[in-house]
């Protein structure tokens, strides 16, 4: 099946690896979710409940409730949705979190030449990401197990779209293949 808007199944099977190294996945709300919803203030970018398809509370707490993401059910979830015409929902990485070896999902979110030059000053040649990718807005998102003991920070150098924000506890970060945000 290889519906114009849908998810393949090479698209499902990379969110299985990152399920297998101890990700937990969560929906994100639609690219268009203002268009039912004018409260969402970030569009393609919010963790949603699937059962009620409002926003997700609770979900920022480094030891918080969500455990993860059904894919099967998720899967049916995105497929109806296809059928209906409605954009697919995103998904996300809940980072802080522990992996299946202890370790802990940081991701490096990079916007703009300066940004990128920084984090390679910062990392070094010999820091290979766990996983890498492009943004809607043209940046990149590394996402890196790190050491598992302490809190992992998340920090941010000016809060916008020029420049370089660590992604750490009570964070999530929004992964292929949602539907670029710009
Ligand atoms: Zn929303």
């Amino acid at each position: 099946m290889a519906a114009a808007e849908g998810w393949n199944d090479e698209d499902w099977a990379r969110l299985r690896t990152m399920e297998g190294l101890g990700m937990v996945l969560v929906p994100v709300c639609a690219p268009d979710h203002t268009a039912e919803w004018a409260g969402c203030r970030s569009p393609g970018k919010v963790p949603i409940d699937l059962a009620t398809g409002h926003h997700m509370r609770e979900w920022t707490a480094r030891r918080g409730s969500v455990s993860g993401l059904d894919l099967d059910g998720f899967r049916r979830v995105q497929e109806s949705r296809a059928r209906m015409g409605r954009a697919p929902f995103g998904v996300g990485v809940l980072t802080g979190r522990p992996l299946a070896d202890g370790r802990r999902l940081v991701s490096l979110d990079m916007d703009g030449a300066e940004g990128l030059a920084d984090a390679k000053r910062l990392l070094g040649p010999a820091r290979a990401p766990t996983m890498a990718y492009r943004t809607g807005s043209g940046g990149w998102h590394f996402l890196y197990a790190v050491p598992g003991d302490g809190p992992v920070p998340s920090r941010s150098d000016d809060g916008g779209h020029q420049g370089m924000a660590l992604q750490g506890d009570g964070r999530q970060t929004v992964v292929p293949p949602s539907v670029p945000v710009r």
